[in-house]
């Protein structure tokens, strides 16, 4: 079977599309292929190092997976206690710490994992690994304790929406991407939910929050003025704090001006368009405050110079 980089859009690729050119040619075009062995190391270089998660990002997808967790056995009709919890997240959380100092992760399909920090020696103390598990002990227990787990707990599994893991809609020819942590109807209603575990630029939000009312206007037919989208916050500072985004049909337009001026400007770097072909010497490096955070630094910057 021969894959196709087919052009897609997701709230993820235009961030990197706004932080840097170049990086998002290595997150979208560059590394294709490098999943096969005898592609040139360059290529499977940059695949590698795609997949790399930063501390803080790493800390989120774990709660936001044992959370998952909680929320698909309780649908099966399973409880899970916050103590078990609390120790699958420790469990899973060190497991990854173990891995990622092995240094098992190769890139490939694998359950390895591998820190930004490790891949480029920037040490994690103790007192912070520490401080990690905290954090992300808090957020569960943040989330366990909560309002709205126990009004998700009182709604019948009938009226929860939906739990996939990768959900898209077509916009206008193209595929946009969306996760949704949690969405369930209430009578008429839809209420979307997002799990925040760190902070989130208010103009982010809202057009997160727009993207899920687009689709679920698109895949479920309802009415614009019967979603609400709301951003509950399990982080420490902002524990418990929920930000509800009431849809009307002005901020839907706002969405969708967005989504195709965004996807517009990406195209207009490609080679050909129709084949969604790229070449890296067109999108430019932005060389600056985003490179001490990047995945690609061993590919792009002359001071890491590639070595395989
Ligand atoms: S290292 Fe800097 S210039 Fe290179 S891709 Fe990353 S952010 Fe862009």
């Amino acid at each position: 079977m021969v894959f196709k980089n087919e052009f897609s859009w997701s709230k993820s690729r235009d961030g990197i599309f706004r932080e840097c050119r170049r990086k998002y040619f290595f997150n979208h075009y560059g590394f294709w292929n490098g999943w096969i062995a005898s592609e040139d190391d360059r290529i499977k270089r940059i695949y590698y190092l795609k997949k790399l998660n930063g501390k803080e990002v790493w800390m989120g997808s774990a709660v936001h997976g044992v959370i998952e967790f909680i929320l698909k056995k309780f649908r099966s009709g399973e409880e899970v206690s916050l103590s078990h919890a609390v120790v699958i997240l420790r469990k899973r959380m060190e497991s990854d710490f173990v891995m990622s100092k092995l240094g098992g992760y190769t890139g490939f399909k694998t359950n390895a994992h591998r820190f930004f920090e490790d891949e480029y020696d920037i040490e994690i103390s103790e007192d912070e690994k520490a401080e990690l598990f905290d954090k992300a002990e808090r957020c569960l227990r943040n989330f366990y304790n909560s309002d709205i787990f126990m009004e998700i707990r009182r709604t019948p599994v009938e009226d929860w929406v939906t739990l996939e893991d990768f959900l898209s809609f077509d916009f206008e020819s193209t595929r946009v991407y969306l996760s949704i942590d949690f969405a369930m109807r209430k009578g008429d209603k839809v209420i979307l939910y997002d799990w925040k575990t760190g902070k989130e630029r208010k103009s982010d939000y809202e057009l997160q929050m727009g993207l899920y009312s687009l689709y679920v206007a698109d895949k479920l037919g309802i009415p614009t003025e019967n979603i609400t989208a709301k951003m509950f916050y399990l982080g420490i500072g902002d524990e418990g704090k929920v930000d509800s985004f009431e849809v009307d049909s002005e901020r839907l337009e706002f969405v969708r001006e967005y989504l195709r001026g965004s996807i517009l400007e990406m195209k207009k770097l490609l080679k050909d368009i129709s084949e969604n072909e790229a070449v890296e010497d067109d999108f430019e490096k932005c060389e600056g405050y985003w490179c001490s955070r990047c995945n690609f630094r061993k590919v792009c910057l002359e001071k890491w110079s590639f070595q395989e």
